[in-house]
């Protein structure tokens, strides 16, 4: 007999072995290992045939059948073939984002007996003196997961583990050696550790739709920030493990907060799995596992959760469904929101996308009728909706980017006792460093890029290869040594806001200064603490976090994407500016958004102030169209690169006018370029695309398997390295 295996490697191929007679036939979804070149690879079972292409005497016997039933349930495993095709994606390599690491390495699919810790009976952090601020905290932390925690997964949620041993000491938390939790198909009373919030309105409207849901029903959830989607997600689990079922619920990479993760864990009983970076390899395989037993009731990760399976699954939740982290941007290019909506077609159950600004994408499937569109207009509770206001910068000066009348403002706020955020879209100290002689600017060598000055360390920084040098002393162009700072980033914001107010704690929220993660818990105990202060940061002030007490938000620059040359631009723009928004005065306090702009006539600002997302998004709809652009066209790349200027070029003209000879362009498909890649150079390789725009799906993925069988056979793939990006979120 021969086994057909998947393995991760590069090709769109499978591999056929010969099956040992001693062994049984392995079932699909087996993990394999087999002799590959000079290496092992560990795979997986396709289908076991009579026959092979190749000659018998061609075919080596596999090695090792690792699992007796198959890891990967029938369901998943198709799910995963099915990406790899519509991706256009190797599928042993798609299937291998289906496994968890140590699966993949050929480890057992069993649970480890490792380590856990719980809080003991009856440990309350009352307990503890009230200046213990750690224990507490770490307590609070073992308290939400009644089932126990091992201490790797405690410190990924902040915990300060090496006070595991005094709460111990206490006798207020106890170690435990974990097994397996049998499953508990009964659970179904008793779920709540608090009450559900009372809805009215338009949010109990939203809810009777989504509870009339059975089997697949695909909904949009439009809500403002603060219009309580969350309180609708949890409601929403609340019946799906009523029903004993299970939920899995995918968040954007940078909303996995420990904030999020409380909110769910307060408000149930049972225990909610997070699928985080932090994780142990050993931890995700139990998470996995747990999922797949049907144990894990809740479920929430990034991108890559949608691959976790569930033996009884029951609704599928995309929060912040419009965010650019759900795309993979290498290796196997799926998008998890719409492959959300695939899962939740095959497995049968209602999918809720939910969004304070959703992908055009999206409402265009809601204006077409296979979205069911739920709206929250208003916020939550008591809670009042931000007021905007463009400030015309227009001849006026800045000081590091603020105005005066934006001091004036923040002055005002911090007098009333509450918060400042400001939001500007740049890391570093300034995004270029340019000479007062001649001119010239420093950029990077190995790409067509400014190199961005920090200050702290001092050196310079390019962005989008990484590569680090010390600040020159003199202009490389005219020697001359007045070198100076152009352009504001975060630090430089810092800097001023430091000298304005010499008295009140800025926080600076950016990759820089939250690389550790313990930076970052500590500023945000300083928000959370309530005491005045301003917070100024990149887009990782957008997401995720909810700040009660602050009042007023300003954009330095509004205008940073309004001139974008990629056509989602705008879009961007758009989300970008209601996200940061969002964050203002989300309890009793009511906020103010401020929006620092040159280009106050701007119709796209005039919409987003005057009016809302949706209003502006049938604006931008109707440009798309006109255009022909995505969502009323399906785009794909094929990007190349290669160590020489105009190779990746050639590499893809030829491979356009080879598939030509070969198939006949399907109608409704349009070819376009092949040109440079908007930033040609980047890292040393010169790159350059060929954007494939089709009418219909089924065009496009014609056009593209006759494109890739053409790009495996042609020699000159050696020296360009290729991908392909099916429905591509930007054109870089
Ligand atoms: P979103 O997810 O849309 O940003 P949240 O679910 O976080 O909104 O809700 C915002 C705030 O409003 C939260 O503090 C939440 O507790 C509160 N809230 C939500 N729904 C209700 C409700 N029905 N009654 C009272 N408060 C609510
Ligand atoms: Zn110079
Ligand atoms: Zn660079």
């Amino acid at each position: 007999m021969i086994v057909r295996a998947a393995l991760p490697t590069p090709l769109h191929r499978l591999f056929d072995y010969l099956l040992p007679l001693s062994e049984p036939e392995p079932q699909p979804g087996c993990r394999v290992r087999v002799p590959f070149g000079n290496r092992e690879l560990v795979g997986l079972v396709i289908e076991v045939s009579e026959t092979s292409d190749l000659p018998r005497n061609k075919l080596k016997p596999l090695l090792e059948i690792l699992d007796r039933k198959p890891v990967l349930d029938p369901g998943m495993f198709k799910l995963g073939q099915w990406a790899a095709r519509y991706y256009q994606h190797p599928v042993g390599d798609a299937l291998s984002h289906l496994l968890p690491v140590l699966l993949r390495q050929g480890k057992a699919a069993e649970f480890a007996h490792a380590e856990l810790w719980r809080a003991t009976e009856g440990a309350s952090v009352d307990r503890l003196s009230s200046s213990a601020h750690r224990q507490r905290e770490l307590l609070e932390l073992l308290l939400q997961h009644p089932t126990g925690i091992s201490a790797d997964a405690l410190r990924a949620e902040g915990g300060q583990t090496q006070l595991l041993k005094t709460l111990a000491e206490k006798s207020l938390a106890e170690s435990f050696e974990h097994r397996p939790t049998p499953l508990h198909a009964d659970l179904t009373e008793d779920l709540l550790n608090e009450p559900a919030l009372p809805v009215h309105g338009e949010q109990a409207a939203a809810l009777d739709a989504i509870h009339a849901a059975s089997g697949f029903t695909p909904f949009l959830l439009y809500g403002v920030t603060g219009s309580g989607k969350t309180e609708i997600y949890l409601q929403a689990i609340e019946k799906t493990l009523a029903a004993g079922k299970q939920a899995l619920v995918l968040v954007p990479e940078i909303g996995l907060t420990p904030q999020t993760l409380g909110r769910f864990r307060a408000r149930f009983r049972v225990p909610v799995h997070a699928l985080h970076s932090n994780l142990s390899d050993r931890e995700r395989l139990d998470t996995w596992l747990h999922a797949r037993a049907g144990s894990a009731r809740i479920i929430i990760g990034t991108r890559s959760a949608i691959f976790t399976p569930m033996k009884t699954p029951g609704l599928i939740i995309v929060d912040e469904e419009h965010d650019g982290s759900f795309k993979q941007q290498d290796g196997f290019r799926y998008h998890a929101r719409d492959l959300a909506l695939v899962r939740a077609s095959r497995e049968n159950v209602p999918v809720i996308l939910g969004s304070a600004t959703p992908a055009l994408e999206s409402l265009h499937n809601a204006t077409l009728g296979r979205y069911q569109l739920l709206k929250l207009t208003r916020r939550a509770g008591n809670a009042q909706t931000p007021r905007f206001e463009l400030l015309d910068i227009r001849q006026q000066p800045l000081d590091a980017g603020l105005s005066d009348e934006l001091i004036r403002r923040i002055h005002q706020h911090l007098g009333c006792g509450t918060q400042v955020m400001l939001f500007l879209n740049r890391r570093g100290f300034s995004p270029s460093l340019i000479c007062n002689n001649c001119g010239g600017v420093v950029d990077c060598t190995r790409c067509d890029a400014h190199m961005t000055l920090h200050r702290n360390p001092p050196h310079l920084h390019c962005h989008h290869c990484d590569r680090q040098t010390p600040i020159p002393r003199a202009c490389s162009h005219c020697g001359s040594t007045e070198l100076k700072p152009l352009g504001i980033g975060t630090e430089r914001a810092e800097d001023a806001l430091q000298k304005h107010f010499p008295d009140v704690p800025i926080l600076r929220v950016d990759r820089d200064s939250t690389s550790r993660k313990s930076a970052l818990e500590k500023m945000m105990r300083v928000v959370h603490s309530g005491e005045p202060c301003i917070l100024v940061g990149t887009q990782m002030l957008a997401k995720g976090h909810h700040f009660p007490k602050v009042t007023l938000v300003a954009i330095l620059d509004a205008d940073a994407g309004l001139f974008s040359a990629d056509f989602r631009g705008m879009e961007k723009t758009a989300q970008l500016i209601l996200q940061v928004a969002g964050r203002a005065g989300r309890a009793d306090h009511p906020g103010e958004v401020v929006l620092q702009t040159l280009h106050a006539e701007h119709p796209m600002l005039q919409t987003l102030i005057g009016s809302d997302y949706l209003h502006f998004a049938r604006q931008e709809m109707g440009l798309r169209q006109a255009a022909a652009l995505p969502p009323f066209a399906h785009h794909a790349i094929v990007r190349g690169e290669a160590s020489r200027q105009g190779w990746a070029e050639q590499f893809l003209q030829a491979l356009n006018e080879s598939a030509r000879a070969q198939v006949q362009l399907p109608e409704g498909v349009q070819v376009i370029g092949p040109f440079p890649s908007p930033m040609e150079k980047r890292g040393g390789l010169f790159r350059a695309q060929l954007l494939i725009s089709a009418r219909s799906r089924p065009a496009l993925h014609a056009w593209l398997d006759a494109l890739i069988r053409q790009a495996e056979a042609d020699p000159q793939g050696r020296r360009v390295r290729w991908t392909l990006d099916v429905d591509p979120i930007d054109n870089y």
